[in-house]
């Protein structure tokens, strides 16, 4: 089981993704840190919910059983009516997936999912929305990165309604072939 710390509430170090960090560099990343929480905040509430993540603060720092490490959050949004649309962004060390090197990188992403509501259930939520995966090569570039997928977020999430998102995840009128069938099971 994955071990979620909240970065504004308790600081957990930043090193176990970074790498070393002088107090200058960690200040700054976590002043852009706060940046992003903010932006995800509005978000939430512009969807009437209370904030990001399990602990509502923004940005997580998992640890999972495995050795990986992310910072991660993701904004809830229900239409009222059942249907949860999640708004998500992600920062990972390079070697995340298994790939190991010995340049120190970092990928971030933003991403939407949204309740599958297909005839064909998929039990769950369907991918609805994939960013442009950025490869930063030092920290402060990576965190700027997570500040950028998380204000496109914010503008995906509040340019257009939550049926936008939805409506993605469910079979259009008199097409019975998901369009985004190949994509979706990845
Ligand atoms: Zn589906």
């Amino acid at each position: 089981m994955a071990e979620r710390v909240s970065l504004a509430k308790r600081r957990p170090r930043l090193e176990g993704v970074f790498g070393p960090l002088t107090e200058e560099v960690d200040a700054s990343l976590r002043v852009i840190f706060e940046r992003v929480d903010a932006t995800l905040r509005a978000l939430a509430t512009h969807h009437g919910t209370s904030g990001a993540s399990l602990e509502r603060t923004g940005l997580e720092l998992t640890l999972f059983p495995s050795g990986q490490l992310e910072i991660s959050s993701d904004v809830g949004a229900s239409d009222g009516l059942g249907n949860i649309v999640a708004f998500m962004v992600e920062l990972r060390p390079t070697w995340f997936y298994g790939v190991g090197s010995d340049k120190a990188g970092w990928d971030v992403e933003a991403s939407i999912d949204a309740d599958c509501r297909h005839t064909n259930d998929h039990g769950g939520m369907d991918p609805v929305f994939r960013g442009e995966v950025i490869r930063a090569t030092d920290p402060e570039a990576a965190a700027r990165a997570l500040l950028g997928a998380a204000e496109e977020l914010r503008r995906l999430g509040t340019t257009k309604p939550l049926s936008f998102w939805l409506d993605r995840a469910r079979d259009a009128p008199d097409d019975h072939q998901r369009p985004t069938d190949a994509e979706s099971k990845t």
